[in-house]
């Protein structure tokens, strides 16, 4: 059986959807498009958040904003008061309800769920061929954002490995207006660990274990750190849970997938979504989202994720570099960060909108030696590569 669309999107999650949103907003404009996603059915998995700055979007979705942000090592805590960039969350559940209702308004995308799509896209004159279990699909077009494959060491230079749990406690334990980024615990192992907690109201929180870590690590090993913090605190350890979260992501992917064609292309986590020294993804793909309607519809094929400027990789790489070679300074680093008397080059610089003025001031507030050092041994290990015969 073959059926003519003109755009095939693999996955329906965030960057299938959102990619979706904007096209659905096109009317009859909008490519005659199918989504095949994997999953039966979409439940709450995942929190999303990011920085309220201006250029944010689906803002109409925010559940939650903390004008308020504390890191804290070592005994020491650092309050940052961020009341104009506000720390907002999008529960992933709001989103697929929003996401799932626009697509459904307009005929010509259709979704199709608990269809897994396991094979490459076969070139076949000017259009591709994929096979589902329903049929094979000839689209003009392809959008990937299936994972490229399980999270793995050396595949990126660091994981971002986290397992939380939304917990409702029986008497007023959280202070709803301020979140936990990061509550290091001691580093061990060559892995950076932190607490991360969200608090919705005085009683209910998300709470995340997080590493960062050159292996990804799994829920198990998360789970028992977590019990080890949760256990410490008696009004904590007697909650219930509503809800657990998990996931490995990339800081600094060694190979994206590249766009092969131009006809074709990876998005989502696989395509560069998540930033190299966040890990942050979901403002980023809603970029990218709006760029990739924008072509689109103009009949032009998919673009993928736009890349960093220079100056933001070369700071990432370096950043990420210094932390997996000295785990143990990580802590303090961060605490420095949040240390500088004026938050906003920290939120922009976190928010991949660094002004030049901005990477000044996070250069000058972190310690010289350390990144000089790694940026000789960077330097040097790539002068050694190329005196290398080929
Ligand atoms: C628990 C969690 C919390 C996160 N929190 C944040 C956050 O606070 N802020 C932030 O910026 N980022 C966050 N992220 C990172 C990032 O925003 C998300 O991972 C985001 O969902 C990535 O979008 P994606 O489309 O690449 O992947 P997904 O949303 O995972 O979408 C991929 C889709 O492809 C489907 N699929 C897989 N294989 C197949 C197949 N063979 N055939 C068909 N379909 C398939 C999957 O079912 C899935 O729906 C978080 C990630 C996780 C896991």
């Amino acid at each position: 059986m073959s059926r003519e669309i003109d755009l095939m999107i693999l996955g329906g999650g965030c960057a299938g959807l959102s990619l979706a949103m904007r096209l659905a907003k096109l009317g009859p404009r909008c490519p005659q498009t199918l989504i095949v996603e994997s999953r039966e059915r979409y439940v709450n998995d995942r929190t999303w958040c990011f920085w309220g700055t201006p250029s944010a979007q689906l803002t109409s979705l925010v559940r939650h904003r903390w004008s308020r942000v504390r890191v804290s090592a070592e005994g020491r805590q650092r309050e940052v008061e961020c009341a104009s960039s506000p720390y907002e969350m999008i529960p992933a559940s709001v989103f697929y309800e929003a996401a799932l209702r626009e697509v459904a308004a307009n005929p010509r995308i259709r979704l199709t769920t608990g269809t897994a799509v396991s094979d490459q896209p076969v070139r076949t004159g000017n259009r591709w061929a994929i096979a589902t279990p329903f049929g094979t699909h000839s689209p003009r077009w392809v959008v990937d954002t299936r994972p490229v494959r399980s999270p793995r060491r050396g595949d990126a230079v660091l994981w971002q490995s986290f397992y939380g749990r939304e917990i409702l406690c029986e008497t007023d334990r959280f202070d709803a207006g301020c979140a936990t980024l990061m509550d290091f615990l001691p580093t061990k192992d060559g892995r950076i660990v932190f607490v991360y907690m969200l608090p919705v109201t005085a009683r209910q929180a998300l709470i995340e274990i997080t590493a960062f870590a050159p292996d990804p690590l799994g829920p198990e090993l998360l789970g028992e750190l977590l019990d080890g913090v949760l256990t410490k605190s008696q009004a904590i350890s007697k909650s219930e849970t509503v809800r657990v979260e998990s996931g490995s992501l990339p800081m600094g992917l060694s190979t994206i997938a590249e766009q092969t064609h131009r006809n074709w292309c990876r998005a989502g986590l696989a395509g560069g979504g998540a930033r190299p020294a966040s890990g942050f993804a979901f403002q980023r793909i809603q970029r990218w989202a709006d760029q990739c309607a924008e072509q689109l519809a103009c009949g032009h094929g998919p673009c993928s994720q736009s890349t960093d400027p220079w100056r933001l990789r070369a700071m990432d790489d370096l950043f990420l570099r210094v932390l997996r070679a000295r785990p143990e300074a990580g802590p303090s680093l961060f605490m420095k960060l949040f240390a500088m008397p004026d938050s906003g080059p920290m939120i922009r610089f976190l928010n991949d909108c660094p002004r030049w003025s901005d990477c000044w001031r996070i250069i000058l507030a972190l310690p010289p030696g350390l990144f000089l050092r790694e940026l000789l041994k960077g330097l040097s290990s790539r002068k050694d590569l190329r005196a290398q015969p080929a």
